[in-house]
């Protein structure tokens, strides 16, 4: 048998995307009416009610809703962003990018996330902002993380690019902070035919800035009139109309997700693995990643066995981003974030996608289970 670690073409096949999506493609072709328009504003309609937010601005990715988020919050360089080094580098990157300096705090490691208790430690004069990551589908613990950035006056950017649609406390991800930044990369649980992203608020200035940014900082009006320097962030109308279409199936798509990992919980018997654990306020996890963590060092063992037993696997994330060579200039070193560490030795992402079979998703149990056997 085998399972690929995610199969976007059977997501594809097994819905009625080909021929709701291709006719309207034809349309805008036929129209040559690729930037802006109504189809751009429906979609981005259609995010901001299902995030529970006012507005939403569609941009050109995941990382790009990022940066745009930290451009209008006017973050650069002699400014501190506190976030965590266990996510993916689109994170980090972005707060790069702008000059500012990315501060690390240690995660939990039940849940990857940024443990809120270590963030007070790390505010400085220079803080402007949080950047929590609800990693792998589920919520970083967003009331604590609201509390503290409301006592010292900083910003919140979400990066929800892995949480379309999770829930902390029965609210949507994105909905919590100034900024909630979602990625429609193809392997995103709502998947582009290519690049998009975007950016959801409750802020009507923040709305009307990130418009502003995404197209070089003009003003919608005057049009070559610049009062910001932005940059083109745009995302393009055939991206919209695709993913409103995969929009109408996304809660069926996570419900799927939902009972593999349910499934997973009740297959997998070996105590020799360390199952995701669902937070008690994390309301609903939306399982981007079922990432397990493997005992006594042999992570590395069991992906080599999966992998000859026809099972896709991967590690998110192999290295935490304190480590990562482009930034040693931070000054980071080994045993800086111990738990982020360890998860980077341990951690296994299993498949988990809504067309995986049942009898996929025992025959990838049995071989985990027999893998820790005698
Ligand atoms: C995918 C991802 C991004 C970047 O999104 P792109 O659309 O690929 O640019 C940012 N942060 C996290 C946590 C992601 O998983």
């Amino acid at each position: 048998m085998k399972v690929p670690l995610l199969d976007v073409k059977a997501q594809y096949e097994e819905n009625n995307l080909r021929e709701e999506i291709i006719p309207l493609i034809d349309e805008i072709c036929s129209a040559q009416a690729f930037v802006f328009g109504k189809r751009l504003e429906n979609f981005e309609q259609a995010i901001a009610d299902y995030s529970q937010c006012k507005y939403a601005v569609g941009v050109s990715s995941g990382s790009d809703a990022l940066l745009i988020s930290l451009m209008v919050e006017g973050i650069g360089y002699g400014d501190e962003v506190i976030t965590t080094p266990f996510t993916f580098f689109a994170t980090v990157g972005a707060i790069w990018r702008t000059g500012a300096k990315p501060v690390f705090a240690d995660i939990n490691p039940d849940d990857f996330n940024i443990n809120p208790e270590l963030i007070e430690d790390k505010i400085t004069p220079r803080t402007k902002a949080i950047m929590p990551v609800h990693l792998f589908g589920q919520t970083a613990r967003m009331d604590r993380i609201m509390e503290i950035a409301e006592k010292h006056n900083l910003a919140v950017i979400e990066d929800a690019a892995q949480a379309i649609g999770a829930e902390y406390q029965n609210k949507r991800a994105g909905s919590f902070g100034d900024y909630g930044c979602f990625s429609f990369y193809p392997s995103k649980n709502l998947g582009a035919f290519g690049d998009a992203g975007i950016v959801t608020t409750n802020d009507k200035e923040i709305y009307e800035k990130l418009k502003m940014f995404r197209n070089h900082g003009a003003d919608p009006v005057t049009r070559y009139m610049h009062e910001y320097v932005g940059g083109n962030f745009r995302m393009d109308s055939l991206q919209a109309a695709v993913l409103h279409v995969k929009l109408q199936y996304l809660d069926k798509w996570s419900r799927a997700r939902q009972e593999n990992a349910d499934l997973y919980r009740k297959l997998l018997t070996t105590n020799k693995i360390k199952l995701p654990v669902n937070i008690d306020k994390a309301t609903r996890h939306i399982y981007n990643q079922f990432s397990i963590r493997v005992a006594d060092g042999k992570r590395d063992e069991l992906q080599k066995k999966l992998s000859e037993s026809g099972i896709g696997s991967a590690i998110y994330y192999p290295l935490s981003l304190h480590l990562q060579k482009c930034f040693s200039s931070l000054g980071y070193k080994e045993g800086d974030f111990p738990v982020s560490e360890q998860c980077s030795r341990d951690i296994l992402a299993l498949p988990v996608y809504p067309e995986l079979k049942k009898e996929q998703l025992e025959y990838i149990a049995e071989t985990i289970n027999n893998a820790f056997k005698g």
